[in-house]
C-alpha cells in the first residue's frame, strides 16, 4: 500500500462521514475485487475469498456506504497498486 500515512482510523472515520457525498465524476474504471480496501486500516471480518482467490464481501447487500463508494475521491485512493479505479 503506497500511502500508509492515510491508512488510519482517522482516515476511515473521515471516509465514513463523507460517504454520504457523491462519487467524483473523475473516477474511471471498476472494482476488480482485489480486496485491498477491505483492509483499511484492519482486515474486515466480512472479507472472504472465493475458491479462485477473489475477494468478496459476505454482507455485500448491506455493506456500508464507505465500502460501496471507495474510492469516492482521488484523495481517498490509497490502494492504487491493485485498485481497478483511477481518476482522470
Ligand atoms: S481496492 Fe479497488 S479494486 Fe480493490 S476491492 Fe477495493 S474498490 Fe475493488
Amino acid at each position: 500500500m503506497g500511502n500508509g500515512n492515510k491508512n488510519t482510523w482517522l482516515a476511515k472515520t473521515k471516509r465514513t462521514i463523507t460517504s454520504i457525498l457523491p462519487v467524483s465524476e473523475e473516477r474511471q474504471g471498476q472494482c476488480i475485487s482485489c480486496g485491498a480496501c477491505c483492509k483499511l486500516p484492519n482486515v474486515c471480518a466480512f472479507l472472504k475469498r472465493s475458491s479462485d482467490n477473489r475477494a468478496f464481501c459476505s454482507i455485500y447487500a448491506i455493506r456500508p456506504y464507505n465500502c460501496r463508494k471507495y474510492p469516492r475521491t482521488e484523495s481517498e485512493l490509497i490502494t492504487e497498486e491493485t485498485c481497478g479505479y483511477r481518476f482522470e
